[in-house]
């Protein structure tokens, strides 16, 4: 009589040996030394050959560029092997390999902020910026917050509703999973979206209009709100002229109430020497982003991106891995989604926006489509930036993907052209998410998502018979019921599976 055991460790195996993980901790850390190495000596030499150029009458803009461009790789490598300490420690139970990995990421994480610092200060020195002035460190840290605030109350808002949830409609198979979508849904919505106004105010200082120029300004932005019968926005000045930062920008939704009424910040500043119509077409920018709803738009393809990634990721984990051997593919595919993919794709849809909120200015709302590059040309000469190229590594941040000014301004002049190129502009709410379906890359990510859960359906809906005596087929099922019921959406923890076979099932 055969009979198996009542209870049986099926795996408990470990996915690298705990030498060639520290082995692997070692290596990632020196390399990170190494680029640090590297990375400040490059910044010396910067120094000193930087005051050469500018002695030679090179402009700073150009500069500050190519500094941005030697030390974005080196920056980029360390904060990558920050991210894989941080992902590593959460495959990690509580070991003393947990507590060298966390330790690992703290460092490199302050070697990347005194390698940041360095590269500011030599920016700073550049852009004869006062540094005690400026403040540059209380204004991250303002960032830094906000961001982290409203991490907080995005939680918070999930875990309420959650907790409703399972009140009322108690699913099993939606505990944990809904808990980690809402609370990163909450986070991209409420930040981007519905307290944006508030969550700004407290991370950009600003103040409100005061002097004639800004009292201007601000009957400008009434006139053009006004004139689309629209209800009147909140308007600050952005506060950033010490650390000769400009910009303009909208946010929050229209018919939201106070505090949570649609904003407008802009820079005003004599240096920028921008004329009434220059200014007037930027607030024309600004507000088609309003009247387009770009911002809400960006919010749902964010998602749904990130669900799109979600959903493959895990439908490929349990095709291949059966969730088993997965946290390391977890690991290195989650990041690479993420941190690469996700911007790029999205940055596509901004991209495309920016181009229509200046058609929309020019061909709906009247502004000239000189005085707009004009005003684009200022701020961004002004802000340390160069017309014709994008600072490196921007393609990390979607929200940064606008087009060059040079990229915007032969948009412009096709619309107006009378020649072969010449178009009319598309300024209806649903063109940027158009134009972004008919490109090949989002088109192919949507078919592999597409497959991948018409396959993952198919699987989870008919059990596949495998060539196991009676006994271990009970179990395999069991263990297929049981991961479903434990599709536990934050990264695996566990290094194996302990699994519970049948009763005891004499022969
Ligand atoms: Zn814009």
């Amino acid at each position: 009589m055969l009979r198996t055991p009542a209870s049986l460790i099926v795996e408990s195996h470990a996915i690298f040996s705990n030498t060639i993980f520290f082995g692997l901790t070692l290596i990632l850390f020196l390399a990170a030394v190494t680029s640090a190495f590297i990375g400040f000596r490059r910044l010396k030499i910067a120094d000193i050959w930087s005051k050469n150029l500018l002695h030679n009458g090179r402009p700073v803009n150009e500069i500050l560029h190519a500094v941005g461009q030697m030390m974005f790789p080196i920056k980029a490598t360390i904060g990558g092997i920050f991210v894989v300490f941080i992902y590593a420690g959460t495959l990690l139970e509580r070991s003393l390999l947990s507590v060298i990995v966390n330790t690992a990421a703290l460092c490199s994480a302050l070697i990347l902020f005194s390698l940041l610092n360095r590269e500011q200060k030599l920016v700073q020195q550049l852009r004869t910026i006062d540094p005690k002035q400026a403040k540059a460190g209380y204004t991250s840290f303002r960032m830094f917050a906000g961001h982290m605030l409203g991490a907080l109350l995005g939680m918070v808002a999930a875990l309420v509703l959650e907790s409703l949830r399972t009140a009322y409609l108690p699913i099993p198979f939606l505990d944990g999973s809904l808990t980690k979508l809402l609370e990163f849904c909450f986070y991209v919505v409420g930040i981007q979206l519905f307290i944006a106004p508030v969550m700004l105010r407290m991370m950009l200082p600003s103040h409100k209009p005061a002097s004639t120029e800004e009292k201007q300004t601000e009957t400008v932005i009434h006139e053009a709100f006004n004139k689309l019968g629209l209800r009147q926005p909140q308007v600050r000045i952005l506060a950033l002229n010490k650390l000769k930062t400009y910009n303009a920008l909208i946010a929050g939704l229209n018919f939201a109430p106070f505090p949570f009424r649609q904003i407008v910040m802009i820079s005003q500043d004599p240096d920028l020497d921008l004329s009434a119509d220059e200014t007037r077409a930027i607030i024309h920018h600004e507000l088609a982003h309003g009247v387009l709803w770009h911002i809400p738009i960006r919010v749902i393809a964010s998602i749904a991106i990130w669900l799109v990634g979600l959903f493959a990721l895990f439908t490929v984990d349990l095709m291949f891995f059966r969730a088993e051997h997965g946290p390391l593919f977890i690991a290195v595919a989650a990041p690479i989604y993420f941190i690469l993919f996700h911007p790029r794709l999205l940055g596509l849809l901004v991209r495309e926006q920016e181009i229509q909120a200046d058609e929309f200015a020019v061909h709906r709302l009247g502004s000239k489509a000189e005085d707009l590059i004009a005003a684009l040309t200022k701020l961004t000469l002004a802000s340390g930036g160069l017309i014709d190229r994008r600072p490196a590594g921007t393609w990390l941040n979607a929200n940064a993907a606008h087009p060059t000014v040079i990229e915007r301004e032969a948009h412009l002049q096709q619309l107006s052209g009378t020649g072969a190129l010449s178009r009319k502009p598309d300024l209806r709410r649903r063109r940027a998410v158009t134009t972004l379906l008919k490109t090949q890359s989002v088109r192919t990510t949507a078919a592999l998502g597409l497959a991948l859960a018409l396959y993952s359906a198919y699987s989870l809906s008919t059990p596949t018979p495998e060539r196991l005596p009676a006994s271990t087929l009970g179990v395999s099922i069991e263990k297929r019921l049981d991961q479903l019921a434990h599709v536990d959406w934050s990264f695996p923890k566990k290094k194996g599976f302990v699994l519970r076979t049948l009763e005891d099932d004499p022969f």
